[in-house]
Order: structure tokens, then sequence, then C-alpha cells
């Protein structure tokens, strides 16, 4: 498993142990207080694991030397597809990706691939059975761009500057998730001094664009 992938799952595991938590309480036919008590205290145990591996992984790269790898973009847009891809099967999602040309930036792969992941994973999770999910990329001489589109759910105009909060979901997200996911995702694009543009229309589906500047070939120092 590369550490990308690794990243993932380690994200993966938490979230999995809050859930299984939650349904094993909804299963039971009568619940005590003190059924509601211990589960809480995994649910808040398990959430301050998240947290702290959340802050590692945002703390190291702090160090600007975690930056300084050579982005194979393409090849973290195939994994994040290729991970998602039984996800999206099960909703019949169509999951798809097309490049003008590979961008060659610095940066850190760990970190892209999860901003990627987990804004392709929204894609899927906030859109109807039988729905579309593309990421475009196209990058020119200067900077390169990354666009996640789906026809999903959308996003109502006035909440779209608050879904970067940390712990924020609208209230019609009744999905799995405790919105951590984008907050995550502004913080690793800052990181990487890019910036995103959210549009979205209700019932007809949203855009995710992150624009990144593109290092010059020359100036990468292999
Ligand atoms: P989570 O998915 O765990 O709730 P996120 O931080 O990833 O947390 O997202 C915050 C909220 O933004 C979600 O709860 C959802 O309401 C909304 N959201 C994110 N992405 C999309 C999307 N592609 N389509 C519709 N709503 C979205």
């Amino acid at each position: 498993m590369n550490k990308s992938k690794s990243v993932a799952h380690e994200l993966k595991t938490p979230l999995a142990v809050i859930k299984t938590q939650i349904d094993v309480l909804n299963q039971q036919d009568t619940i005590t207080l003190e059924d509601y008590q211990s589960t809480l205290k995994v649910i808040e145990r398990t959430v301050g694991k998240m947290s702290d591996l959340l802050d590692t992984l945002l703390e190291t790269n702090q160090d600007k030397s975690n930056l300084n790898e050579i982005l194979n973009i393409e090849e973290i847009i195939q994994d994040v597809i290729e991970d998602l891809d039984v996800i999206a099967k099960r909703k019949n999602i169509k999951l798809s990706y097309s490049i003008n040309q590979n961008p060659i930036s610095y940066g850190n792969s760990v970190l892209m691939y999860r901003c990627l992941y987990n804004l392709v994973e929204n894609a899927i999770k906030y859109n109807q059975t039988g729905g579309k999910v593309e990421i475009q990329c196209e990058a020119c001489p200067s900077n390169y761009s990354i666009r996640i589109l789906d026809n999903g759910i959308g996003i109502p105009n006035e909440k779209i500057d608050k879904i970067f909060e940390p712990y924020y979901r609208c209230e019609k997200s009744n999905k799995d998730g405790i919105g951590l996911g984008l907050a995550m995702v502004k913080s690793i694009v800052t990181l990487h001094k890019g910036h995103i543009i959210v549009e979205s229309e209700m019932n007809q589906g949203s855009q995710f664009i992150l624009n990144f500047p593109q290092l010059k070939k020359e100036s990468i120092v292999l």
C-alpha cells in the first residue's frame, strides 16, 4: 500500500468505529442511560484520535520540506478514482476524469491525494443513484486547475462559505460524516498556495474548482 492510501485508511478506521457504535445502539430495542454513556465515551475518544491524526497531518506539513515532492497529479487522480470506485458503483455513479496535460508542480502527494479524495467522496455521497462525477484537470504554463463536478443535490448559496468550517454540515445532510472533510481540503489547498471556488445549484449539482500555481520545469531541482 502506498503512503497516500495508508493515510486514507487511517482516517477511515475511526469513522468506521463511530459508525459501528451508532449502528449497534440503533439496533437495540431498549437503550439505557448507561448504553448511551458508554457509546458516547467511545465516540468521544475516537473523535479525539481523529483530531490528533488531522493535527499530525497538517502540522507535519507546515514544514516546507514536505512540500518539495514533485506531484504526479494524473496518478493521484487515478488513485482516487480507483479507491472510490467501489462506493461509486454501489450508487451506480459514473466516475471519470480528463486531463489536457499533466501539470508539473511541487507539493505533498499524501495531502493532495487526501484533498481530492475528500472532494470526490463528497461528490458521490451527495449525489443521486445513477449520477455522474467528473474530475477535470487543466494545466497551462503558470498554473493548473482541478475541477470536481457532480450532478447531485447541490449546496444552498448562503451556505457555500460555511461548508469549509470545521464540523459544519448543511441541515439536510443525512449522510455519514462529521463535517471535517472540507476543512481539511481548505487547509491542504492553502498550504499548496492555491484557492477554491465553489459553484452550485440546488438539485442540479456542484463544482469545486481548485486553482494552483505551477512551478516552471527548470526551477525544480531533481
Ligand atoms: P461531511 O461530508 O462529513 O458532512 P464535509 O466537510 O466534507 O463534511 O462537508 C460539509 C458539508 O458540505 C456536508 O455535510 C454537505 O452538507 C456539504 N457538501 C459537501 N460537498 C458537497 C457536494 N458535492 N454536494 C452537496 N453538498 C456538499
